[in-house]
């Protein structure tokens, strides 16, 4: 009896398996574009003039409008560049979501099949960022995503090879955007005691998918 029980559950998970990759086919849209010019380590313009943010990651800012850039902010751009500029790409995008500014949130790949998202967070190039958790997409590519930064981190890669100028004892981790803040950011502060995840070190928290907060920039 408890052999056939066993017997079926062999079945029972990959179809459950197969369903949810289904499902998940199903939320994403897939569309071939070409690549008119890469702004910085995570956006880029079509040559439809659409802009494209890439989904699930944050890459350092680079110098705009009179304010300095990240570190690594240009080696982010470069790199981007260097993969993508007037490249024929594919987007798997969740056709639901745009961000704050009207641009499209996607998954990016080569027609090689490089996934650029990661390849950007493999290179310690940019944050994994969970921003968008009610996204289909989001959620079903941040382990993988999550899984190249956790490389990256242990590799000493990019980014990952230097430590920001000055460490703080504890850092908080607001578990609802999972940004996390220096302890003294005012965001910090507004934060529900529930919400709260406390570190002990950034690396902790950016092996866990928390990704820095941009005011305070731990
Ligand atoms: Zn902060």
């Amino acid at each position: 009896m408890k052999a056939i029980r066993r017997k079926k559950l062999y079945y029972i998970i990959p179809i459950t398996w197969l369903f949810t990759a289904w499902l998940v086919t199903l939320a994403l849209a897939d569309e071939t574009a070409t690549v008119k010019y890469v702004i910085d380590g995570d956006t880029i313009i079509l040559v439809d003039g659409r802009h494209v943010r890439y989904q699930g990651i944050d890459a350092p800012e680079i110098a705009h409008d009179g304010q300095s850039g990240d570190p690594f902010g240009e080696e982010a751009r470069l790199y981007n560049e260097k993969l993508l500029q007037g490249r024929k790409v594919r987007l798997k995008l969740d056709e639901q979501h745009t961000d704050h500014y009207g641009r499209i949130l996607a998954q990016v790949f080569l027609p090689d099949g490089t996934w650029i998202n990661k390849a950007m967070a493999a290179e310690g190039l940019a944050y994994v960022c969970l921003y968008d958790k009610e996204s289909p997409t989001a959620a079903s590519t941040f382990k993988e995503l999550l899984s190249a930064q956790r490389s990256a981190i242990s590799a000493k890669k990019g980014m990952w090879a230097v430590s920001p100028a000055k460490s703080e004892p504890i850092y908080i981790g607001n578990n609802r955007t999972m940004r996390v803040h220096r302890p003294d950011c005012p965001s910090a502060r507004e934060t529900a005691k529930g919400n709260k995840t406390i570190f002990h070190t950034r690396n902790d928290a950016f092996m866990q998918g928390f990704c820095p907060c941009r005011r305070c920039k731990p």
